[in-house]
């Protein structure tokens, strides 16, 4: 498996609102699959292929752009930022974590806590994200040169790949996005309509895939996206939710979104058809874009997880097999789903 692609997609900067570098290369990947691209008002990437059955269905298979990241809110007299967050954070792991400030200039800063946060006796505590800030350790006068209310930020992570799992910022959900754009290459035929899409704004409320869905009012529709895999030591097996390595995550249900129950059946049985790796997936907590696909769309959803430790952290971890019986599972799905029938 080339993971440049996916390298280059966890690397690229784009928070909710402000996906332009992201958008740039799913239309440019898109181009090369799709009769037509298209990019809508929110920033949602539109692909569409032509299906060769005519009258066939409409299946709509999404991915989010966006990553968790901040705003720049705030600078002091002394040079120190403030944020405002773009998608949910969890305080505790940002402290201490290099960031990117996307300026005129791209500058390095660090988030540290308040003094109060530093104090011995409040070591223990978690932080909120108020009190942290970031220092560039640059003057306020060289801070504003580069940089100003609004600018991006995102945290700031080498990609590394580790035999077979990769560790990465932004896996959520680059990793979807990626088994969209490698599924659209690997199609060999597509008698439905396919609209792909690359959704924006996710991590603040499934904006970018309502706006979509409305638009395409899909039959069938696929979100791809990350699940935890809570596969670690101290939790009991029986809230793993997914384990690395086990292959593609086919969802039975999140908080946002329950599956329709044939699509499941169905890309329960061209799994094992086809010996792709895949395990069953019920998320008690989140949801992905297949609750807005769901509830803008004709209401048939489901979602294909990634499994990832440590979502919402700087670094994520992937397993390549995952991601790889992730896209054989989707496209086996697409070049079949006419068949696939609805159960409730
Ligand atoms: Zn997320």
């Amino acid at each position: 498996m080339h993971t440049d692609l996916l390298k280059e997609l966890c690397q690229t900067p784009a928070i909710p609102g402000r996906e332009q570098a992201l958008i740039d290369i799913m239309v440019r990947e898109l181009r090369q699959t799709c009769d037509q691209v298209e990019i809508d008002a929110i920033g949602n990437v539109l692909g569409y292929r032509k299906g060769t059955q005519p009258g066939a269905r409409k299946v709509m298979i999404a991915a989010h752009m966006d990553e968790i990241g901040f705003v720049v809110s705030h600078i002091d007299k002394n040079g120190f930022l403030r944020f405002s967050p773009r998608g949910g954070h969890v305080p505790r792991v940002l402290i201490s974590q290099r960031v990117k400030i996307i300026g005129r200039k791209t500058l390095i800063g660090v988030v540290e806590g308040s003094p109060a946060f530093l104090k011995r006796e409040d070591q223990q505590k978690t932080p909120e994200i108020k009190d942290l800030f970031i220092d560039t350790g640059l003057s306020e006068k060289e801070v504003n040169k580069h940089v100003e209310i609004g600018d991006v930020i995102v945290l700031d992570r080498d990609f590394i790949e580790q035999g077979d799992i990769c560790m990465a910022k932004a896996f959520d959900d680059r990793v979807g996005c990626y088994v969209l754009l490698e599924t659209m290459k690997r199609l060999k035929r597509v008698p439905v309509n396919v609209y792909v899409v690359g959704t924006a704004q996710e991590e603040v409320g499934v904006r970018g895939a309502f706006t979509a869905s409305r638009g395409i009012d899909p039959d069938l529709g696929i979100a791809l996206d990350v699940t935890a895999a809570f596969d670690v030591p101290g939790v009991a097996e029986h809230e793993h939710v997914s384990k690395l390595g086990n292959g593609v995550a086919i969802k039975i249900a999140d908080a946002a979104s329950i599956s329709n129950h044939g699509i499941v059946k169905f890309l329960q049985g061209l799994a094992r058809k086809h010996r792709i790796k895949h395990q069953l997936e019920i998320l008690p907590f989140g949801g992905t874009d297949a609750m807005a696909m769901q509830r803008n769309g004709k209401g048939a959803v489901c979602t294909l997880s990634i499994p990832a430790r440590y979502v919402h952290s700087p670094n994520e971890i992937i397993h390549k097999k995952d991601l790889e019986a992730t896209i054989a599972l989707l496209v086996k799905f697409i070049e079949a789903s006419e068949t696939c029938k609805l159960e409730f």
